[in-house]
């Protein structure tokens, strides 16, 4: 824990300063008084290349290293989100490259987010302990530990992963604990974590501080996939800060993520740091520990964003990624199902198009539902006659987009069609969702709110207003994007597939060559 009687005096903190400031000039810090230096990364979502002038894996190994270079007692750690919702170049090949890339960069330690789990537990275990998959081949592992305290085997209780580590940096014992936000079995395939049990953060991390203190460690630090927000006025907000609140006090440092936000503060005499989201900053906590005691004497962070104009790129990580991109470029280019015509997302008159009713019968299929409903807006290029390479299936889905399995009632059938027409000042905004296993008529000399006159399911029976439907839209619409608000009071909500999977293998299954149609399941009257 951080240390009493230094902490909450702003004078004496200054006077401690500026003595090992002093100390160290003279080389005296060695005495009793060590500067820690961890660095910390959350929520990179393989973005091994940089967006613009920002992040990019190379270059945020630079930043690093020259970080490292000026204080030789430093451990590189993440809080989690590393992979999944990756770009093609990571997430082709299961994100073993962004792993490789971690590893090259001389990360210590990390805590699993909840996207680690997006494929299961069984993947997040063969990318830790190494394994075969048929998208690459033998994968060796990770070449360091992930921790996590809060995620339980159903039958034993026992954690899934080891809760805790210790790092010892110039003498000094750290203990790190690993939690992961509640919100995970919400937000993942269930079937993938069928096992697990997500317990309490805060009982979790309470369970193992005593285990390190009675190792005799005094300095301990949580890497939390857990966030919050931070106030203009410095106010530490949402669970991360209810966590520091409740937690043990022997706790020093809080390393936060999966909000994508930036923090630097403390709550409850702990520091909570976060840094922003796909390696486009990162965070560096300078922790002086008195070797005597082990007691932490300050601890403060600074966020540093990686702006690729000012460093070079690593030449290491750049060639590694350049070799991925290199690999990546096959699959991309793979064939995946022939088209035997041009299928565009071009509407009729009435809003239903041949590509539209694709997607949304790909989503119907993967999910098994009796309805599909699928945004206008996510289907950004048409699909052209002839083979079809993935890439070409990337490009008209390119959002990554989770789907939602619910069930919701004709009557909300009824109130979410109604929703495509929506006034906005003088105008009115038209969105037709494209859709699948069933089929409606709408007039439009009839008032906003009021268009849909007959919704029939597929076999042309009328759908009934009381009864329920099971039903898949993606993740964009069914949280209520582009104003379908309706879609948000549904019941019965999982997760399935991403949407551009669903698509691929529905495609494949096909008669190939394969086609669609516009077929007249939304009708015009007037
Ligand atoms: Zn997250």
């Amino acid at each position: 824990m951080l240390n009493n009687r230094y902490r909450s005096t702003p004078i004496l903190s200054l006077f401690i300063s500026l003595l090992l400031s002093f100390a160290s000039a003279a080389g005296l810090v060695e005495d009793h008084l060590v500067e820690v230096q961890i660095l910390s990364v959350n929520d990179f979502h393989g973005s091994l290349l940089p967006s613009d002038t920002t992040g990019g894996a190379a270059y945020l190994a630079t930043y690093l290293r020259q970080r490292e270079a000026e204080n030789p007692h430093t451990l590189i750690v993440h809080a989690g989100d590393m992979v999944g919702a990756s770009p093609v170049v990571s997430s082709l090949l299961q994100d073993e490259p962004t792993i490789e890339v971690l590893q090259l960069i001389g990360f210590d330690l990390g805590v699993p987010g909840n996207h680690e789990f997006d494929e299961g537990l069984a993947e997040l275990q063969r990318l830790i302990y190494g394994g075969r998959h048929d998208a690459t081949s033998y994968f060796a592992g990770m070449g360091f530990p992930l921790i996590l305290a809060n995620a339980v085997d159903k039958q034993t209780g026992d954690p899934i992963l080891p809760p805790y580590a210790i790092r010892v940096v110039a003498g000094v014992p750290l203990g790190f604990i690993g939690v992961c936000t509640l919100e995970t079995p919400s937000i993942v395939m269930p079937g993938g974590i069928a096992d697990l049990d997500f317990i309490d953060p805060v009982e979790a991390i309470d369970r193992w501080v005593p285990e390190l203190q009675a190792r005799g460690i005094e300095t301990i630090v949580v890497l939390a996939h857990e966030g919050g927000l931070q106030l203009k006025d410095g106010t530490i907000i949402g669970p991360i800060a209810d966590i520091a609140r409740a937690v043990d006090d022997e706790v020093d440092i809080i390393i936060s993520g999966h909000t994508h936000t930036y923090i630097n503060g403390t709550v409850d005499g702990k520091l909570i740091v976060q840094a922003g989201h796909h390696g486009a900053a990162f965070a560096d906590i300078d922790v002086v520990i008195d070797k005597t005691n082990g007691d932490v004497v300050t601890a403060q962070a600074e966020i540093v964003k990686v702006v690729t104009t000012d460093v070079e790129p690593d030449r290491r990580v750049a060639a590694l990624i350049a070799r991925y991109e290199e690999t990546v470029r096959s699959l991309v280019d793979r064939v995946i199902a022939v088209a035997a015509h041009d299928i565009t997302r071009a509407q009729t008159r009435a809003g239903e198009s041949a590509l539209g009713n694709l997607i949304a019968d790909s989503q119907r299929h993967v999910a098994g539902t009796q309805l599909a409903f699928m945004n206008p807006g996510g289907i950004r290029t048409d699909l052209a006659a002839g083979e079809l390479t993935w890439g070409e299936a990337y490009a008209i889905q390119p959002f990554g987009n989770t789907l939602i399995t619910f069930t919701l009632t004709g009557d909300q059938v009824r109130r979410v069609l109604n929703q495509q027409w929506q006034q906005q000042g003088d105008q009115i905004a038209v969105r037709f969702l494209q859709i699948s296993g069933f089929g409606y008529s709408w007039d439009d000399t009839r008032p906003i709110g009021d268009k849909v006159v007959d919704i029939w399911l597929e076999d042309g029976t009328p759908m009934s207003a009381t009864a329920r439907y099971t039903a898949v839209a993606n993740e964009f619409i069914a949280t209520g994007g582009n104003n379908f608000t309706v879609f948000t009071e549904t019941q019965d909500r999982a997760v399935s597939h991403l949407d551009l999977d669903a698509f691929v293998i529905y495609v494949q299954q096909l008669p190939q060559p394969f086609s669609a149609k516009v077929v007249g399941r939304i009708k015009r009257l007037k």
